[in-house]
């Protein structure tokens, strides 16, 4: 399996070769050359198969220059090593990702079971295996530098703590995040994770992150690198539990289902749509958003317009809180035909600042063939869903998986099965769930008194200079 860049300038590569990198050379995003399709009798075959079983079936097909023997274990490592064990009572942790049903014809589908409680870790840990076992092959070394507000750090440190050949320089904003949150980050010993408070916003520490990518030799001096959203092997990762939850809510292979996705950067939903391009019977994407609705507005109006960091909501469901959507690019690239120059054309629109419109085009005429639908839910929404959730059901669900249930209500069809995408557990946003329950979230046992573990963390200025001069020191070390 080759891929190739949405802009259509840069060679075709190999898994590998992408796995460490994060835009192709001319911009664009990597895409399998073509998608592998699953047979009739293969998915009969899948339905039997344990997470990681069913993980290297689907892996397989998109990872064919790692040995399939190094593949598979790569694999157990990952899913069969009890990483994901914080799966609601009566559930069966062994599911990795269990289905909850709250009535007939609606689940929830739990992703957020990993080690910080946000789906995230689902594929964050295999890329931690996976950059581990092919820096080692090539005998390379990366330091992966991000900025966070919360969940993307927090599952990239749990995933590549203890990984050789890796260091992991973590920025986040002093004093913005909860109190458990920078437990679950600052709590971590491990010698080659760096947690860096920055005096000052998320959009400071972001901006650093910018300043010192764009400082070319810093870069290829220090082997920066960075895991986020529009990392291939991420997307890759999450088409697997698609198939997982499409045979939990289902009995025959004849039947549909429809999935709900809480989205931001539509990471998670573009392994979504990839799954559906590979044959499995996905009648539905119902994509879900906050306030933060840029592509609801899109997919009901053909009009994609990132808004300015000046426009964006600071919302109650945070990882969520975007401005652009930084995968979308993929599913466009689907959208026009996979034609190169469509894609440049409309990205040179976007990154002047602007916006562009498919109405009236032949692509515009093309998406009722995605099955996509969309919706966007706010603060009251919110309330009122975790609220409806808790006393029907007496399920407590967060607040980004109440976007997903409130957008997932309002698109119920008879026959399928709708199964909504639970993206963290509730404990990860207690104020919220107090302001709507008036009682405190229940926290997994081992995470109980996290905020009294010490902590190591440096504080420093928003000054790219003096960042760079940390991570200079301790890559020497
Ligand atoms: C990251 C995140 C999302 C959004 O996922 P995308 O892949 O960016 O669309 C939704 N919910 C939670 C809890 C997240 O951490």
């Amino acid at each position: 399996m080759r891929y190739l860049s949405t802009r259509g300038l840069a060679p075709a590569e190999q898994f590998c070769d992408i796995l460490l990198g994060g835009l192709a050379p001319d911009g664009g995003l990597y895409l399998p050359e073509s998608y592998p399709v699953v047979s009739a009798a293969e998915l009969t075959r899948w339905r039997g198969l344990s997470y990681s079983d069913l993980a290297f079936a689907v892996l397989s097909r998109f990872i064919t220059d790692i040995p399939a023997t190094d593949l598979a274990a790569l694999i157990r490592k990952t899913y069969d090593a009890g990483v994901y064990c914080h799966a609601r009572a009566g559930r069966n942790a062994a599911d990795i990702t269990p289905l909850t049903t709250l009535e007939p014809g609606l689940h929830l589908l739990e992703l957020s079971n990993g080690p910080t409680l946000a789906f995230k870790d689902m594929a964050m840990q295999l890329l931690g295996n996976l950059f581990e076992y092919v820096l080692e092959k090539r005998g390379e070394t990366i330091n992966i530098l991000g900025a966070t507000s919360g969940d993307t750090g927090s599952a990239a440190e749990y995933a590549m703590r203890g990984k050789h050949n890796v260091r992991v320089f973590m920025l986040s904003p002093e004093g913005k995040m909860s109190a458990f949150q920078r437990a679950q980050m600052y709590s971590l010993q491990d010698a080659n994770i760096f947690n860096i408070a920055v005096r000052g916003m998320f959009d400071d520490a972001q901006d650093i992150v910018k300043a010192v990518s764009n400082d070319a030799a810093f870069k290829a001096g220090y082997k920066i690198g960075a895991v986020n959203s529009i990392n291939w092997a991420r997307v890759a990762a999450q088409v697997v539990y698609y198939f997982k939850g499409y045979f939990a809510a289902t009995t025959s292979n004849e039947q549909q289902v429809a999935f709900c996705v809480p989205s931001g950067n539509f990471g998670n939903i573009c392994a979504g749509h990839i799954a559906r391009m590979m044959g499995l019977p996905i009648a539905r994407l119902v994509l879900a958003t906050n306030e933060n609705d840029v592509l609801d507005e899109f997919f009901r109006t053909g009009i994609y317009r990132p808004r300015r960091t000046s426009e964006t909501h600071v919302t109650s469901s945070p990882s969520m809180d975007i401005s652009k959507a930084s995968n979308f690019e993929r599913f466009i690239f689907d959208l026009v035909g996979r034609d190169p120059a469509v894609i440049r054309d409309l990205w040179r629109q976007v990154e002047a600042g602007g916006a562009f419109d498919l109405r009236g085009t032949p692509h515009w005429a093309r998406i009722g063939g995605f099955g996509f639908v969309s919706g966007s839910s706010s603060h009251t929404d919110r309330l009122a869903t975790i609220r409806e959730v808790w006393q029907k059901y007496g399920t407590m669900i967060d607040t980004h998986t109440a976007d997903g249930v409130k957008v997932a209500l309002a698109h119920r069809e008879a026959g399928i099965p709708m199964v909504v995408l639970e993206t963290a557990q509730p404990v990860k946003f207690a104020e919220t769930i107090q302001e709507a329950l008036g009682r405190a979230p229940v926290r997994p046992a081992d995470l109980e008194g996290i905020e009294s573990l010490p902590q190591r963390v440096e504080i420093m200025d928003a000054d790219a200079e003096a960042i760079k001069a940390f991570v200079a020191r301790h890559c020497r070390d």
